[in-house]
Protein backbone atom coordinates (compact mmCIF):
# COMPACT_ATOMS: atom_id res chain seq x y z
CA UNK A 1 0.00 0.00 0.00
CA UNK A 2 1.41 3.86 -0.75
CA UNK A 3 0.43 5.87 2.21
CA UNK A 4 -0.36 8.40 -0.72
CA UNK A 5 -3.50 6.43 -1.64
CA UNK A 6 -4.89 5.48 1.79
CA UNK A 7 -5.87 7.42 4.83
CA UNK A 8 -3.74 7.69 7.76
CA UNK A 9 -4.70 10.76 9.65
CA UNK A 10 -1.80 11.25 11.70
CA UNK A 11 -1.89 13.85 14.76
CA UNK A 12 1.13 15.18 16.86
CA UNK A 13 -1.40 16.61 19.48
CA UNK A 14 -2.62 14.36 22.37
CA UNK A 15 -6.22 15.22 21.94
CA UNK A 16 -7.75 16.75 24.56
CA UNK A 17 -10.82 14.37 25.61
CA UNK A 18 -8.54 11.34 25.36
CA UNK A 19 -7.21 10.31 28.38
CA UNK A 20 -5.46 6.84 28.37
CA UNK A 21 -2.51 5.75 26.14
CA UNK A 22 -4.63 3.90 24.04
CA UNK A 23 -7.17 6.04 23.12
CA UNK A 24 -4.68 8.82 22.66
CA UNK A 25 -2.33 6.54 20.56
CA UNK A 26 -5.34 5.17 18.47
CA UNK A 27 -6.72 8.65 17.54
CA UNK A 28 -3.14 10.12 17.09
CA UNK A 29 -1.50 7.11 15.04
CA UNK A 30 -4.63 7.44 12.62
CA UNK A 31 -6.35 4.29 13.23
CA UNK A 32 -9.93 5.04 14.76
CA UNK A 33 -11.81 8.46 15.04
CA UNK A 34 -15.01 8.52 16.85
CA UNK A 35 -18.57 9.04 15.09
CA UNK A 36 -20.30 9.78 18.50
CA UNK A 37 -20.26 9.27 21.84
CA UNK A 38 -19.42 5.16 21.95
CA UNK A 39 -18.83 4.51 18.33
CA UNK A 40 -15.95 4.78 16.01
CA UNK A 41 -15.15 4.54 12.78
CA UNK A 42 -12.07 1.95 11.96
CA UNK A 43 -9.91 3.42 9.58
CA UNK A 44 -7.54 1.42 7.51
CA UNK A 45 -4.59 0.89 10.15
CA UNK A 46 -7.08 0.13 12.51
CA UNK A 47 -9.02 -2.16 10.61
CA UNK A 48 -6.32 -4.28 9.75
CA UNK A 49 -5.16 -4.64 13.09
CA UNK A 50 -8.28 -5.65 13.96
CA UNK A 51 -8.83 -7.93 10.94
CA UNK A 52 -5.35 -9.97 12.17
CA UNK A 53 -6.71 -10.21 15.68
CA UNK A 54 -10.10 -11.62 14.05
CA UNK A 55 -8.33 -14.08 12.33
CA UNK A 56 -5.78 -15.47 14.93
CA UNK A 57 -9.49 -15.57 17.11
CA UNK A 58 -11.01 -17.42 14.08
CA UNK A 59 -8.30 -19.99 13.79
CA UNK A 60 -7.77 -20.93 17.13
CA UNK A 61 -11.64 -21.38 17.57
CA UNK A 62 -11.52 -23.21 14.92
CA UNK A 63 -9.09 -25.33 16.09
CA UNK A 64 -10.51 -26.14 18.76
CA UNK A 65 -13.35 -27.31 17.37
CA UNK A 66 -15.49 -24.34 16.98
CA UNK A 67 -18.03 -24.22 13.61
CA UNK A 68 -18.62 -20.58 12.61
CA UNK A 69 -21.69 -19.51 12.11
CA UNK A 70 -23.01 -15.69 11.88
CA UNK A 71 -26.25 -14.73 13.80
CA UNK A 72 -28.65 -11.85 13.13
CA UNK A 73 -27.96 -8.75 15.53
CA UNK A 74 -31.74 -7.95 14.87
CA UNK A 75 -33.58 -10.17 17.59
CA UNK A 76 -37.45 -9.99 18.19
CA UNK A 77 -37.69 -8.54 22.20
CA UNK A 78 -39.87 -12.05 23.55
CA UNK A 79 -36.70 -13.96 23.29
CA UNK A 80 -35.20 -11.73 26.27
CA UNK A 81 -38.33 -11.59 28.10
CA UNK A 82 -39.00 -15.19 27.93
CA UNK A 83 -35.31 -15.19 29.70
CA UNK A 84 -36.02 -12.77 32.20
CA UNK A 85 -33.08 -10.80 30.31
CA UNK A 86 -35.13 -7.92 29.59
CA UNK A 87 -35.33 -6.79 32.86
CA UNK A 88 -32.29 -7.95 33.86
CA UNK A 89 -30.29 -6.02 30.90
CA UNK A 90 -32.75 -2.98 31.93
CA UNK A 91 -31.42 0.21 30.15
CA UNK A 92 -27.85 -1.32 28.41
CA UNK A 93 -30.66 -3.34 26.21
CA UNK A 94 -30.94 -1.62 22.86
CA UNK A 95 -34.95 -2.01 21.81
CA UNK A 96 -36.95 -0.33 20.02
CA UNK A 97 -40.74 -0.44 17.93
CA UNK A 98 -40.87 -0.45 14.10
CA UNK A 99 -43.65 -0.84 11.98
CA UNK A 100 -44.41 -3.29 9.72
CA UNK A 101 -47.49 -2.80 7.74
CA UNK A 102 -50.33 -1.96 10.79
CA UNK A 103 -48.58 -3.96 12.71
CA UNK A 104 -45.50 -2.68 15.40
CA UNK A 105 -42.94 -5.32 16.14
CA UNK A 106 -40.57 -5.25 19.14
CA UNK A 107 -36.77 -5.37 18.51
CA UNK A 108 -33.67 -5.62 20.16
CA UNK A 109 -30.08 -5.27 18.87
CA UNK A 110 -27.94 -8.29 20.95
CA UNK A 111 -25.84 -7.51 23.57
CA UNK A 112 -24.62 -11.03 23.48
CA UNK A 113 -26.62 -14.34 21.77
CA UNK A 114 -27.20 -16.85 24.26
CA UNK A 115 -31.30 -16.17 23.23
CA UNK A 116 -30.67 -16.59 19.71
CA UNK A 117 -28.48 -19.67 19.84
CA UNK A 118 -30.65 -21.43 22.13
CA UNK A 119 -33.42 -20.69 20.08
CA UNK A 120 -31.62 -21.91 17.29
CA UNK A 121 -30.36 -25.38 18.85
CA UNK A 122 -33.90 -25.79 20.18
CA UNK A 123 -35.40 -25.94 16.90
CA UNK A 124 -32.40 -28.36 15.45
CA UNK A 125 -30.71 -30.52 17.62
CA UNK A 126 -33.10 -33.05 19.23
CA UNK A 127 -30.91 -36.12 20.46
CA UNK A 128 -27.68 -36.79 22.36
CA UNK A 129 -26.44 -38.00 19.16
CA UNK A 130 -25.81 -34.51 17.69
CA UNK A 131 -24.27 -33.40 20.80
CA UNK A 132 -21.45 -31.80 21.74
CA UNK A 133 -21.40 -28.72 20.00
CA UNK A 134 -19.61 -25.56 20.04
CA UNK A 135 -21.07 -22.40 17.74
CA UNK A 136 -19.45 -19.20 17.63
CA UNK A 137 -19.37 -16.15 15.71
CA UNK A 138 -17.39 -13.03 15.23
CA UNK A 139 -20.25 -10.01 15.14
CA UNK A 140 -21.11 -6.89 16.27
CA UNK A 141 -22.87 -6.42 19.72
CA UNK A 142 -24.65 -3.56 20.82
CA UNK A 143 -24.84 -2.38 24.94
CA UNK A 144 -26.19 1.56 25.66
CA UNK A 145 -23.07 1.54 27.71
CA UNK A 146 -23.76 4.16 30.83
CA UNK A 147 -20.48 5.44 30.29
CA UNK A 148 -18.71 4.67 27.29
CA UNK A 149 -14.92 5.26 27.65
CA UNK A 150 -11.53 5.00 26.98
CA UNK A 151 -11.75 5.22 23.16
CA UNK A 152 -12.59 1.59 22.16
CA UNK A 153 -12.22 -0.51 25.32
CA UNK A 154 -15.69 0.38 26.05
CA UNK A 155 -18.30 1.06 23.38
CA UNK A 156 -21.54 1.02 22.85
CA UNK A 157 -21.11 -1.44 19.57
CA UNK A 158 -18.08 -3.71 19.59
CA UNK A 159 -16.87 -6.66 18.23
CA UNK A 160 -17.58 -9.84 19.91
CA UNK A 161 -16.60 -13.63 19.26
CA UNK A 162 -19.12 -14.90 21.01
CA UNK A 163 -19.04 -18.92 21.02
CA UNK A 164 -22.26 -20.94 22.82
CA UNK A 165 -21.48 -24.97 23.79
CA UNK A 166 -24.22 -27.76 24.09
CA UNK A 167 -23.48 -30.67 26.37
CA UNK A 168 -25.40 -33.90 27.27
CA UNK A 169 -23.18 -33.78 30.59
CA UNK A 170 -21.39 -31.66 32.82
CA UNK A 171 -18.46 -33.57 32.35
CA UNK A 172 -18.65 -32.87 28.49
CA UNK A 173 -19.17 -28.95 29.37
CA UNK A 174 -16.03 -29.30 31.48
CA UNK A 175 -14.14 -30.54 28.70
CA UNK A 176 -14.85 -28.24 26.36
CA UNK A 177 -14.86 -25.68 28.80
CA UNK A 178 -10.70 -26.96 29.52
CA UNK A 179 -10.08 -26.67 25.73
CA UNK A 180 -11.59 -23.28 24.97
CA UNK A 181 -9.55 -21.80 27.80
CA UNK A 182 -6.51 -23.35 26.36
CA UNK A 183 -7.66 -21.84 22.85
CA UNK A 184 -7.62 -17.79 24.90
CA UNK A 185 -3.85 -18.70 25.68
CA UNK A 186 -3.15 -19.17 22.79
CA UNK A 187 -4.94 -16.47 21.30
CA UNK A 188 -4.13 -13.72 23.67
CA UNK A 189 -0.09 -14.61 23.78
CA UNK A 190 -0.41 -15.05 19.71
CA UNK A 191 -1.57 -11.67 19.17
CA UNK A 192 1.19 -10.49 21.88
CA UNK A 193 -0.88 -9.63 24.78
CA UNK A 194 0.25 -10.07 28.76
CA UNK A 195 -2.52 -11.69 29.99
CA UNK A 196 -4.03 -13.13 33.68
CA UNK A 197 -6.56 -15.76 33.70
CA UNK A 198 -8.36 -14.90 36.65
CA UNK A 199 -11.26 -16.50 38.91
CA UNK A 200 -14.68 -14.97 38.70
CA UNK A 201 -17.86 -15.46 40.20
CA UNK A 202 -19.57 -18.29 39.21
CA UNK A 203 -23.27 -19.09 38.47
CA UNK A 204 -24.88 -21.97 39.35
CA UNK A 205 -22.47 -24.90 38.01
CA UNK A 206 -20.67 -23.55 41.08
CA UNK A 207 -16.81 -24.91 41.72
CA UNK A 208 -14.62 -23.91 39.02
CA UNK A 209 -16.98 -22.73 36.50
CA UNK A 210 -15.97 -19.23 35.25
CA UNK A 211 -12.71 -17.18 34.57
CA UNK A 212 -12.26 -13.85 33.11
CA UNK A 213 -8.69 -12.95 31.06
CA UNK A 214 -7.32 -9.79 32.03
CA UNK A 215 -5.26 -7.57 30.63
CA UNK A 216 -2.89 -5.91 33.23
CA UNK A 217 -2.97 -2.56 32.79
CA UNK A 218 -2.74 0.45 35.19
CA UNK A 219 -5.84 2.20 33.84
CA UNK A 220 -7.92 -1.04 33.34
CA UNK A 221 -11.06 -0.89 35.02
CA UNK A 222 -11.14 -4.27 36.51
CA UNK A 223 -9.33 -5.14 39.65
CA UNK A 224 -7.48 -8.32 40.26
CA UNK A 225 -6.51 -9.77 43.43
CA UNK A 226 -2.79 -11.24 42.25
CA UNK A 227 -0.61 -13.54 44.36
CA UNK A 228 2.55 -13.44 42.34
CA UNK A 229 4.21 -16.21 45.06
CA UNK A 230 1.37 -18.86 44.28
CA UNK A 231 -0.06 -17.59 41.10
CA UNK A 232 -3.58 -17.36 42.51
CA UNK A 233 -5.37 -14.72 40.56
CA UNK A 234 -9.02 -14.00 41.15
CA UNK A 235 -11.45 -10.70 40.70
CA UNK A 236 -12.67 -8.79 43.29
CA UNK A 237 -16.04 -10.20 43.29
CA UNK A 238 -14.57 -13.93 43.35
CA UNK A 239 -11.03 -13.50 45.45
CA UNK A 240 -10.73 -15.06 48.56
CA UNK A 241 -7.80 -14.85 51.31
CA UNK A 242 -6.03 -16.63 53.48
CA UNK A 243 -7.22 -15.09 56.62
CA UNK A 244 -8.39 -17.37 59.65
CA UNK A 245 -10.96 -16.81 62.81
CA UNK A 246 -8.97 -14.32 65.41
CA UNK A 247 -9.24 -15.30 69.33
CA UNK A 248 -12.82 -14.71 69.95
CA UNK A 249 -11.70 -14.15 73.60
CA UNK A 250 -12.42 -10.98 75.88
CA UNK A 251 -8.89 -8.65 75.83
CA UNK A 252 -7.58 -8.12 78.84
CA UNK A 253 -6.14 -4.65 77.74
CA UNK A 254 -10.14 -3.39 76.94
CA UNK A 255 -10.67 0.36 77.68
CA UNK A 256 -14.13 1.39 78.80
CA UNK A 257 -17.29 1.63 77.24
CA UNK A 258 -19.16 4.75 76.92
CA UNK A 259 -21.81 6.16 74.57
CA UNK A 260 -20.50 9.12 72.99
CA UNK A 261 -23.29 11.80 70.89
CA UNK A 262 -22.80 12.07 67.19
CA UNK A 263 -25.90 14.17 66.11
CA UNK A 264 -26.75 13.84 62.79
CA UNK A 265 -23.56 11.51 61.74
CA UNK A 266 -24.52 8.09 60.20
CA UNK A 267 -21.55 7.73 57.79
CA UNK A 268 -18.09 6.07 58.75
CA UNK A 269 -16.74 9.82 56.97
CA UNK A 270 -18.81 11.87 59.15
CA UNK A 271 -18.19 9.97 62.57
CA UNK A 272 -14.76 9.91 61.95
CA UNK A 273 -14.28 13.60 61.22
CA UNK A 274 -16.42 14.33 63.80
CA UNK A 275 -14.62 11.85 66.27
CA UNK A 276 -11.28 12.63 65.10
CA UNK A 277 -10.62 8.90 64.02
CA UNK A 278 -9.45 6.36 61.62
CA UNK A 279 -12.23 3.94 59.79
CA UNK A 280 -9.82 1.49 60.49
CA UNK A 281 -11.12 1.64 64.00
CA UNK A 282 -14.55 1.73 63.30
CA UNK A 283 -16.58 -1.38 62.65
CA UNK A 284 -18.94 -1.14 60.08
CA UNK A 285 -22.62 -2.85 60.78
CA UNK A 286 -25.13 -3.18 57.53
CA UNK A 287 -28.34 -4.71 58.06
CA UNK A 288 -28.77 -7.19 55.18
CA UNK A 289 -31.75 -9.55 54.36
CA UNK A 290 -29.97 -13.03 54.11
CA UNK A 291 -32.81 -15.61 52.71
CA UNK A 292 -35.48 -12.57 54.57
CA UNK A 293 -34.81 -12.87 57.87
CA UNK A 294 -32.71 -9.79 58.89
CA UNK A 295 -29.00 -10.26 59.88
CA UNK A 296 -25.79 -7.95 61.01
CA UNK A 297 -22.82 -7.55 58.75
CA UNK A 298 -20.21 -6.73 59.95
CA UNK A 299 -16.82 -5.30 58.57
CA UNK A 300 -13.85 -2.81 59.87
CA UNK A 301 -14.99 0.35 58.52
CA UNK A 302 -12.50 0.75 55.71
CA UNK A 303 -13.43 -2.13 54.63
CA UNK A 304 -16.84 -3.64 51.85
CA UNK A 305 -18.94 -6.37 52.50
CA UNK A 306 -18.47 -8.92 49.61
CA UNK A 307 -21.99 -9.50 48.53
CA UNK A 308 -21.32 -12.69 46.64
CA UNK A 309 -18.95 -13.64 49.12
CA UNK A 310 -21.40 -13.32 52.50
CA UNK A 311 -24.14 -15.55 50.38
CA UNK A 312 -21.47 -17.90 50.03
CA UNK A 313 -20.15 -17.81 53.33
CA UNK A 314 -24.08 -18.03 54.79
CA UNK A 315 -24.94 -20.38 51.71
CA UNK A 316 -27.67 -18.20 51.50
CA UNK A 317 -30.15 -18.38 48.26
CA UNK A 318 -30.70 -15.01 48.29
CA UNK A 319 -29.01 -11.43 49.82
CA UNK A 320 -30.07 -7.93 49.75
CA UNK A 321 -29.44 -4.53 51.86
CA UNK A 322 -32.62 -4.07 54.57
CA UNK A 323 -35.26 -1.77 53.96
CA UNK A 324 -35.70 1.59 56.53
CA UNK A 325 -38.42 -0.15 58.76
CA UNK A 326 -36.59 -3.41 59.32
CA UNK A 327 -33.25 -1.31 60.18
CA UNK A 328 -35.60 0.65 62.60
CA UNK A 329 -37.15 -2.77 64.27
CA UNK A 330 -33.83 -4.39 64.82
CA UNK A 331 -31.91 -1.47 65.67
CA UNK A 332 -33.87 0.68 66.98
CA UNK A 333 -32.47 3.45 65.08
CA UNK A 334 -32.46 5.37 61.69
CA UNK A 335 -30.14 4.05 58.98
CA UNK A 336 -25.99 4.57 60.28
CA UNK A 337 -26.70 3.76 63.84
CA UNK A 338 -26.42 0.09 63.81
CA UNK A 339 -23.88 -1.40 65.93
CA UNK A 340 -23.28 -5.20 67.52
CA UNK A 341 -24.06 -4.40 71.33
CA UNK A 342 -27.89 -5.05 71.91
CA UNK A 343 -28.71 -5.46 68.54
CA UNK A 344 -31.52 -7.61 67.99
CA UNK A 345 -30.29 -9.95 65.06
CA UNK A 346 -27.90 -12.53 64.65
CA UNK A 347 -24.25 -10.81 64.25
CA UNK A 348 -21.86 -12.03 60.95
CA UNK A 349 -18.72 -10.71 61.36
CA UNK A 350 -15.40 -10.79 59.08
CA UNK A 351 -12.33 -12.10 60.43
CA UNK A 352 -10.89 -8.48 60.98
CA UNK A 353 -13.61 -7.43 63.26
CA UNK A 354 -12.63 -9.20 66.69
CA UNK A 355 -8.70 -7.55 65.87
CA UNK A 356 -10.49 -4.18 66.21
CA UNK A 357 -9.43 -2.95 69.90
CA UNK A 358 -11.81 -0.23 71.63
CA UNK A 359 -13.61 -0.32 68.23
CA UNK A 360 -16.12 3.04 67.70
CA UNK A 361 -19.28 1.25 66.41
CA UNK A 362 -23.09 2.46 66.02
CA UNK A 363 -24.96 2.68 69.61
CA UNK A 364 -28.30 1.51 68.24
CA UNK A 365 -29.72 4.62 69.07
CA UNK A 366 -30.37 7.64 66.93
CA UNK A 367 -27.50 10.36 67.10
CA UNK A 368 -25.34 8.13 69.10
CA UNK A 369 -22.25 5.95 68.78
CA UNK A 370 -20.03 3.79 71.16
CA UNK A 371 -16.69 3.93 72.06
CA UNK A 372 -14.39 1.13 73.53
CA UNK A 373 -15.81 -1.76 71.97
CA UNK A 374 -14.60 -5.23 72.43
CA UNK A 375 -14.91 -8.51 71.45
CA UNK A 376 -15.87 -11.19 74.64
CA UNK A 377 -17.52 -8.11 76.74
CA UNK A 378 -19.58 -6.37 74.40
CA UNK A 379 -20.76 -8.16 72.09
CA UNK A 380 -19.81 -12.16 71.47
CA UNK A 381 -19.15 -13.95 68.09
CA UNK A 382 -19.11 -18.01 67.60
CA UNK A 383 -17.09 -17.89 64.28
CA UNK A 384 -16.23 -15.16 61.90
CA UNK A 385 -15.91 -15.15 57.84
CA UNK A 386 -14.47 -13.88 55.24
CA UNK A 387 -17.04 -11.27 53.95
CA UNK A 388 -14.61 -8.73 52.84
CA UNK A 389 -13.38 -7.74 49.33
CA UNK A 390 -9.75 -8.40 49.62
CA UNK A 391 -7.07 -5.89 49.80
CA UNK A 392 -3.54 -5.84 48.98
CA UNK A 393 -1.68 -7.12 51.68
CA UNK A 394 -4.14 -9.75 52.35
CA UNK A 395 -2.71 -13.57 52.97
CA UNK A 396 -3.42 -15.78 49.89
CA UNK A 397 -5.93 -18.16 49.77
CA UNK A 398 -3.53 -20.60 48.80
CA UNK A 399 -1.47 -21.13 52.08
CA UNK A 400 1.89 -19.01 51.41
CA UNK A 401 2.72 -15.83 49.75
CA UNK A 402 0.64 -12.02 49.87
CA UNK A 403 -2.21 -10.69 47.63
CA UNK A 404 -1.65 -7.63 45.09
CA UNK A 405 -4.27 -5.62 44.23
CA UNK A 406 -3.72 -4.58 40.08
CA UNK A 407 -5.66 -2.66 37.86
CA UNK A 408 -6.51 -4.76 34.38
CA UNK A 409 -8.69 -4.75 31.19
CA UNK A 410 -10.91 -7.99 30.65
CA UNK A 411 -10.32 -8.85 27.41
CA UNK A 412 -11.90 -12.70 28.01
CA UNK A 413 -14.64 -14.65 29.64
CA UNK A 414 -15.40 -18.05 29.57
CA UNK A 415 -18.34 -19.19 31.52
CA UNK A 416 -20.59 -22.83 32.66
CA UNK A 417 -23.65 -21.63 32.02
CA UNK A 418 -25.64 -24.61 32.84
CA UNK A 419 -29.08 -24.82 31.85
CA UNK A 420 -30.51 -21.13 32.31
CA UNK A 421 -31.36 -21.01 28.85
CA UNK A 422 -31.93 -24.13 27.53
CA UNK A 423 -34.66 -24.74 30.15
CA UNK A 424 -36.31 -20.79 29.36
CA UNK A 425 -36.13 -21.41 25.73
CA UNK A 426 -37.46 -25.44 25.96
CA UNK A 427 -33.78 -26.44 24.22
CA UNK A 428 -33.54 -30.39 25.12
CA UNK A 429 -32.34 -33.53 23.86
CA UNK A 430 -33.63 -37.11 24.30
CA UNK A 431 -30.71 -39.39 25.92
CA UNK A 432 -30.20 -42.75 25.59
CA UNK A 433 -33.38 -43.99 27.19
CA UNK A 434 -35.07 -41.37 25.31
CA UNK A 435 -36.05 -39.47 28.20
CA UNK A 436 -36.02 -35.52 27.90
CA UNK A 437 -32.90 -33.54 29.01
CA UNK A 438 -32.47 -29.97 28.76
CA UNK A 439 -29.38 -29.03 27.32
CA UNK A 440 -26.23 -27.99 29.04
CA UNK A 441 -24.46 -25.14 28.00
CA UNK A 442 -21.27 -22.76 27.91
CA UNK A 443 -20.69 -19.54 26.75
CA UNK A 444 -17.35 -17.86 25.99
CA UNK A 445 -16.66 -14.49 24.84
CA UNK A 446 -13.72 -12.53 23.53
CA UNK A 447 -13.70 -8.49 22.70
CA UNK A 448 -11.80 -8.45 19.46
CA UNK A 449 -11.52 -4.03 19.71
CA UNK A 450 -10.26 -4.68 23.25
CA UNK A 451 -7.54 -6.98 21.98
CA UNK A 452 -6.18 -4.05 19.91
CA UNK A 453 -7.09 -1.41 22.56
CA UNK A 454 -5.38 -3.66 25.03
CA UNK A 455 -1.84 -3.34 22.99
CA UNK A 456 -1.82 -0.31 22.05
CA UNK A 457 -2.58 0.09 25.72
CA UNK A 458 0.27 -2.07 27.08
CA UNK A 459 2.56 -2.11 23.96
CA UNK A 460 3.64 1.89 23.42
CA UNK A 461 6.84 4.22 24.34
CA UNK A 462 7.29 7.52 23.74
CA UNK A 463 7.72 8.08 20.39
CA UNK A 464 4.05 5.96 19.64
CA UNK A 465 3.05 2.28 19.14
CA UNK A 466 5.06 -0.95 19.00
CA UNK A 467 2.79 -3.58 17.36
CA UNK A 468 3.77 -7.20 17.64
CA UNK A 469 4.27 -8.71 14.52
CA UNK A 470 1.09 -11.08 14.41
CA UNK A 471 -0.95 -7.31 14.68
CA UNK A 472 0.71 -4.98 13.12
CA UNK A 473 -1.06 -3.11 10.26
CA UNK A 474 1.32 -3.52 8.14
CA UNK A 475 4.72 -5.72 9.32
CA UNK A 476 7.25 -3.39 7.09
CA UNK A 477 7.45 0.27 5.99
CA UNK A 478 9.47 1.93 3.42
CA UNK A 479 10.64 4.77 3.76
CA UNK A 480 12.28 6.37 0.64
CA UNK A 481 14.60 9.75 1.47
CA UNK A 482 14.06 11.78 -1.51
CA UNK A 483 11.06 10.69 -3.75
CA UNK A 484 12.09 12.88 -6.59
CA UNK A 485 15.55 11.02 -6.59
CA UNK A 486 15.21 8.35 -9.45
CA UNK A 487 17.63 5.88 -8.18
CA UNK A 488 16.20 5.94 -4.56
CA UNK A 489 12.75 5.35 -6.21
CA UNK A 490 13.84 2.55 -8.57
CA UNK A 491 15.15 0.87 -5.40
CA UNK A 492 12.44 1.56 -3.50
CA UNK A 493 9.96 0.03 -6.31
CA UNK A 494 11.96 -3.14 -6.07
CA UNK A 495 12.50 -3.80 -2.46
CA UNK A 496 8.41 -2.72 -2.28
CA UNK A 497 7.02 -4.93 -4.96
CA UNK A 498 9.20 -8.19 -4.23
CA UNK A 499 8.31 -7.82 -0.55
CA UNK A 500 4.54 -7.68 -1.56
CA UNK A 501 5.20 -10.94 -3.99
CA UNK A 502 6.45 -12.94 -0.84
CA UNK A 503 3.40 -12.10 0.64
CA UNK A 504 4.50 -9.61 2.95
CA UNK A 505 2.05 -6.25 4.03
CA UNK A 506 4.31 -3.36 3.04
CA UNK A 507 3.52 -0.06 3.56
CA UNK A 508 5.67 2.50 1.26
CA UNK A 509 5.57 5.87 2.56
CA UNK A 510 5.47 7.66 -1.00
CA UNK A 511 4.81 11.33 0.50
CA UNK A 512 6.94 13.87 -0.13
CA UNK A 513 8.00 14.58 3.43
CA UNK A 514 11.10 15.21 5.33
CA UNK A 515 12.72 12.22 6.60
CA UNK A 516 12.14 13.74 10.36
CA UNK A 517 8.43 13.41 9.65
CA UNK A 518 8.93 10.01 8.40
CA UNK A 519 10.44 8.81 10.80
CA UNK A 520 7.83 10.23 13.10
CA UNK A 521 4.99 8.72 11.79
CA UNK A 522 6.68 5.44 11.10
CA UNK A 523 7.18 5.59 15.26
CA UNK A 524 3.96 6.63 15.97
CA UNK A 525 1.84 3.88 13.66
CA UNK A 526 4.75 1.39 14.91
CA UNK A 527 5.36 -1.33 11.98
CA UNK A 528 7.56 -3.57 13.40
CA UNK A 529 10.19 -3.36 10.61
CA UNK A 530 10.89 0.10 9.20
CA UNK A 531 13.53 0.65 6.09
CA UNK A 532 15.23 2.99 4.60
CA UNK A 533 16.56 3.93 1.43
CA UNK A 534 18.23 6.79 -0.02
CA UNK A 535 20.52 9.38 0.86
CA UNK A 536 24.23 8.66 1.61
CA UNK A 537 23.19 4.63 2.04
CA UNK A 538 21.87 4.85 -1.58
CA UNK A 539 25.59 5.46 -2.38
CA UNK A 540 27.18 3.15 -0.57
CA UNK A 541 24.82 0.46 -1.97
CA UNK A 542 22.99 -0.30 1.05
CA UNK A 543 19.66 0.03 3.29
CA UNK A 544 19.01 0.82 6.51
CA UNK A 545 17.11 -1.90 7.98
CA UNK A 546 15.75 -1.51 11.99
CA UNK A 547 12.74 -2.89 14.35
CA UNK A 548 10.22 -0.37 16.03
CA UNK A 549 11.90 -1.02 19.55
CA UNK A 550 15.58 -1.07 18.45
CA UNK A 551 17.47 2.31 18.40
CA UNK A 552 20.44 1.79 15.82
CA UNK A 553 19.70 0.64 12.53
CA UNK A 554 21.70 -2.10 10.50
CA UNK A 555 22.97 -1.63 7.29
CA UNK A 556 22.31 -4.35 5.03
CA UNK A 557 23.57 -4.54 1.41
CA UNK A 558 21.43 -4.05 -1.54
CA UNK A 559 21.30 -6.74 -3.84
CA UNK A 560 20.54 -9.28 -0.20
CA UNK A 561 17.93 -6.35 1.43
CA UNK A 562 15.24 -8.58 0.97
CA UNK A 563 15.75 -12.02 1.49
CA UNK A 564 17.17 -10.29 4.83
CA UNK A 565 13.90 -8.63 5.97
CA UNK A 566 12.34 -12.02 5.22
CA UNK A 567 15.05 -13.66 7.65
CA UNK A 568 14.15 -11.28 10.19
CA UNK A 569 10.66 -11.57 9.87
CA UNK A 570 10.66 -15.21 10.12
CA UNK A 571 12.68 -15.34 12.82
CA UNK A 572 10.63 -12.85 14.58
CA UNK A 573 7.49 -14.38 13.78
CA UNK A 574 9.35 -17.81 15.52
CA UNK A 575 9.96 -15.85 18.32
CA UNK A 576 6.44 -14.74 18.82
CA UNK A 577 5.39 -18.08 18.80
CA UNK A 578 7.94 -18.87 21.10
CA UNK A 579 5.56 -17.34 23.78
CA UNK A 580 2.28 -19.48 22.58
CA UNK A 581 1.69 -22.59 25.03
CA UNK A 582 0.52 -25.73 23.48
P1 LIG B 1 -17.41 -5.42 31.22
O1 LIG B 1 -17.41 -5.99 32.62
O2 LIG B 1 -16.08 -4.85 30.82
O3 LIG B 1 -18.57 -4.51 30.95
P2 LIG B 1 -18.75 -7.80 30.45
O4 LIG B 1 -18.33 -8.73 31.53
O5 LIG B 1 -20.08 -7.17 30.51
O6 LIG B 1 -17.62 -6.66 30.26
P3 LIG B 1 -19.09 -9.97 28.61
O7 LIG B 1 -20.55 -9.97 28.58
O8 LIG B 1 -18.37 -11.00 29.39
O9 LIG B 1 -18.59 -8.51 29.03
O10 LIG B 1 -18.58 -9.90 27.09
C1 LIG B 1 -17.46 -10.62 26.57
C2 LIG B 1 -16.32 -9.69 26.19
O11 LIG B 1 -16.77 -8.61 25.38
C3 LIG B 1 -15.69 -9.01 27.38
O12 LIG B 1 -14.74 -9.86 27.99
C4 LIG B 1 -15.04 -7.79 26.73
O13 LIG B 1 -13.77 -8.13 26.20
C5 LIG B 1 -15.96 -7.45 25.58
N1 LIG B 1 -16.81 -6.30 25.90
C6 LIG B 1 -17.85 -6.26 26.75
N2 LIG B 1 -18.42 -5.05 26.78
C7 LIG B 1 -17.72 -4.27 25.92
C8 LIG B 1 -17.83 -2.91 25.48
N3 LIG B 1 -18.78 -2.12 25.94
N4 LIG B 1 -16.94 -2.45 24.57
C9 LIG B 1 -15.98 -3.25 24.08
N5 LIG B 1 -15.83 -4.54 24.45
C10 LIG B 1 -16.69 -5.07 25.35
MG1 LIG C 1 -17.53 -10.62 31.52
Amino acid sequence: MLWSQTLIPTMKDVPADAEVPSHQLMLRAGLIRQLMAGAYTYLPLGLRALKKAEQIVREEMDAAGGVEILMPALQPIDLFERTGRREAFGNVLMNFQVKRGDRSVHLALGPTHEEVVTDLVSRQISSYRQLPLTLYQIQTKFRNEERPRFGVLRTSEFLMKDAYSFHTSVESLSETYQRIYRAYCRIFARCGLKYLPVEAESGPIGGDASHEFMIPADNGEDFVVHCPQTGYAANLERAETGRKTPSLEPRGDAGPLQEVSTPDVGSIDAVCKLLKCEPQQMIKTLIYLVDGKPCAVMVRGDHEVNENKLRRALNAGSIELADTATILKVTGAPVGFAGPVGIQCPLVADHDVPLVKDAITGANKEDAHLTGVNIGRDYQLETTYDIRNAVAGDPSPRGEGTLELVHGIEVGHVFKLGTKYSVALDAVFDDEKDARQPIIMGCYGIGVNRIVAGLAETCHDANGLVWPLAVAPYSVILCPLQIDDSQTMSVTNTIYTQLQAQGVDVLLDDRDQRAGVKFKDADLIGIPLRVVIGGKGIKEGIVEVKWRWESEPRKIALPTAVPAIIDLMTARRTEEMSHVPE
